[in-house]
């Protein structure tokens, strides 16, 4: 499962970065295939030397034409394919999933010696979330504090009602911490500290919130351990 996560991430970060280019590619594109087509005009009312010289210019002029037009196929293909899928939002209760989540992962904390506080608030509202990028978020980051306590520490997982409109959820670990410099970019895709790290898990956590409406925000000081924090719409 935790494979198939990972390739979820990665399929998502690919995505999103075939959508970035297909972005950059299609506005100039257009306008290369309007100043063409301008040409084309143009051209029609050219004189030549030779007929011949005419047939060629319109020939050229035709076969960029026909490549301006299976561009802009392909790229308005990768555009639809990357498009990020739109989450289920269904009313939710935070603490069911979030207790799955410490379920799930229990045992690896365990034996990294990680020791972990649920302080769920009894009276948390549910949440419009889709549960599966949800959980998918949460593993990110319970995950994310492991791997930043490897001798052991300790996770505190909570969830409040904010106000009349939000839920909060934080993770909390008393970690490594990061410094400034790693904190303005965490959540850039294939940004990590690590070896062999991804670098996609809090970039593709960052959009799952976006497309629900919410946030995720991080403090952390090195040494001190980092807190992330996790805001979304009440259900
Ligand atoms: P990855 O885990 O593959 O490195 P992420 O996007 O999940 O990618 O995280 C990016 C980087 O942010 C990590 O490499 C690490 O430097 C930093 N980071 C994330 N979570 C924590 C944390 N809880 N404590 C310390 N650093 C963290
Ligand atoms: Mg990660």
């Amino acid at each position: 499962q935790a494979e198939a996560l990972a390739r979820a991430e990665q399929l998502a970060a690919v995505g999103r970065i075939s959508a970035q280019v297909a972005h950059e590619v299609r506005n100039p594109l257009s306008s290369i295939g309007l100043n063409v087509e301008m040409l084309g005009d143009a051209l029609a009312r050219a004189t030549f030397h030779s007929e011949e010289e005419g047939r060629e210019a319109h020939d050229l002029l035709t076969a960029v034409t026909r490549e301006v037009d299976r561009l802009t196929d392909v790229t308005e293909q990768y555009l639809r394919m990357a498009r990020p899928p739109k989450p289920t939002l269904v009313s939710e209760n935070v603490t069911e999933v979030l207790g799955g989540v410490l379920d799930f992962s229990r045992e690896e904390l365990e034996r990294a010696g990680v020791e972990v506080v649920r302080d769920f608030a009894p009276d948390t509202p549910p949440v419009l979330a889709d549960e599966g990028q949800l959980r998918q978020v949460l593993l990110n980051l319970v995950r994310n504090s492991r791997e930043a306590m490897p001798d052991g520490g300790r996770l505190t997982v909570s969830t409040r009602g904010l106000d009349s409109k939000e839920v909060e959820i934080s993770v909390q670990d008393t970690g490594r911490g990061m410094t400034e410099a790693v904190r303005g970019r965490l959540f850039e895709p294939f940004f990590s500290t690590k070896e062999g790290g991804t670098g996609l898990g809090l970039s593709v956590s960052q959009q799952i919130l976006q497309a629900h409406g919410g946030t995720l925000s991080c403090q952390s000081q090195p040494g001190q351990g980092t807190t992330f924090v996790l805001r979304l719409p009440r259900a």
